[in-house]
């Protein structure tokens, strides 16, 4: 196998670190040509001087100069700006973009990768939730895959090898139920960002471990899923499952079930979507069934975490109202990581967003964006952000 080039946009984050260690364990097989970071610029500089990469971005203009001094001995080119990511994506400097942005904003990059003929390795849960059906057009059109990183995804993913033919019945996506699984809402009113960022079986970035404790991230994964798999929202059932070894499940038509399962680890489904479709050996962690005692599941509290609830109405009614919930959450989460409101105000703020912006049955590209921006601004104006 020769080396591959991977451009991993967001190489920053907890995705992105994650991968860049899988990287260097395989030196092999995977080379880093691009690296992107937002404003994180110390961290983006030494992983530049450690992987030598052909290309960095740093999002947030103001930081160029201090990148561009940092490097300025090596010959690794430098861009800054939201609009050079999308340049860059554009790039034959690559032959597979990670996708590990967080938020609406890997959404361009994405499509643009798609466009250019690139195969994607999708973490950004958001960018299928936002344009799912526009995405995936246009990887059919252009006839590349888009390798799920999302570890229910990838486990669904891995589960499909070898049954092309075969219809799916249902998907079955495990939730750990995050640190506030079986409390009440008289508890979550009173929960604080340090205590919710607490997660119990996974060390993520800030906004999806939020997700992860209100349980909107099983919502987007839902909408994700759908559009991955090509299923209708019936199709789609969630469960909890708190020691999360079965990473999710692939119902047939013969009722016969296949999961994958594994110990919760990020660098398992990173590496498996990097190197798909081979696998490649590592030195992890493995999971000992004699060791583990049990392992239970259970129905999931949609009164309680109303925001699985808003998620599966957005995915029921489609059009652009998961690209409302999406933009509605992202302020949300971002005033609740600010101590600006309370945990069960969050989906107040959805909920809210989603009743008062115009429904749109079937949206063009511009259409999302618009619902994008105007979903935004009113859910910033309940916040008086
Ligand atoms: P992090 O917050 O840890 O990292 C996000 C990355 O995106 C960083 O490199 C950050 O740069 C960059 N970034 C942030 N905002 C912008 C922006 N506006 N424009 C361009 N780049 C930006 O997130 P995670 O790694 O946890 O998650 C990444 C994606 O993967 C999310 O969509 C998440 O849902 C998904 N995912 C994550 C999992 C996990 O285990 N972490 C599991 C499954 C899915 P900087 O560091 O400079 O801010
Ligand atoms: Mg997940």
């Amino acid at each position: 196998m020769s080396q591959k080039r991977i451009a991993i946009f967001g190489s920053t984050g907890s995705i992105g670190t994650q991968a860049l260690e899988v990287i260097a364990a395989n030196k092999d097989k995977f080379s880093a040509e691009v690296l992107t970071a937002q404003n994180n610029d110390e961290l983006l500089v030494q992983q530049a001087l450690k992987f030598n990469p052909y290309i960095v971005v740093i999002g947030d203009e103001k930081k160029y100069p201090k990148v561009k001094q940092a490097l300025a001995r090596t010959d690794i080119q430098v861009f800054a700006g939201e609009k050079a990511l999308e340049e860059v994506a554009e790039m034959d400097a690559y032959d597979l973009m990670l996708a590990a942005i967080v938020g609406y904003a890997g959404l361009k990059p994405t499509l643009q990768a798609l466009e250019s003929g690139k195969p994607v390795a999708l973490a950004n849960k958001e960018t299928l939730v936002v344009a799912g059906d526009i995405v995936m057009k246009k990887a059919l059109e252009k006839r590349v895959p888009v390798i799920p990183v999302d570890s229910e995804h990838s486990a669904i993913f891995q589960c499909l090898v070898g049954e092309t033919r075969n219809k799916i019945e249902k998907v079955i996506l495990t939730a750990s139920g995050g640190p506030f699984r079986g409390k009440k809402p008289n508890f979550l009113v009173n929960v604080k960002r340090d205590h919710a960022l607490q997660h119990p079986n996974w060390t993520m970035g800030a906004k999806i471990t939020i997700d992860s404790a209100t349980l909107m991230n099983k919502g987007l994964e839902m909408i994700e899923a759908k559009w991955l798999f090509n299923l209708k929202p019936d199709q789609i059932q969630v469960v909890i499952h708190p020691q999360s070894i079965i990473h999710s499940m692939v119902q047939f038509e013969d009722g016969s079930i296949k999961s994958q399962m594994g110990l919760p680890n990020m660098k398992l489904p990173i590496q498996y979507a990097l190197g798909f479709p081979h696998r490649i050996p590592n030195d992890m962690p493995r999971l000992n069934f004699r060791s583990m005692s049990t392992l239970t599941f259970e129905e999931p509290d949609i009164k309680t975490f109303k925001n699985l609830g808003l998620a599966i109405d957005a995915l029921t009614k489609g059009g652009n109202l998961p690209c409302i919930l999406n933009a509605a959450n992202e302020i949300a989460v971002y005033a609740f990581l600010r101590n600006r409101i309370g945990f069960l105000d969050m989906t107040e703020v959805v909920e809210q967003t989603m009743v008062k912006i115009p429904f749109i049955e079937s949206p063009t590209l511009d259409e999302y964006l618009d619902t994008d921006g105007e979903a935004r601004s009113f859910a910033a104006s309940l916040i008086q952000m």
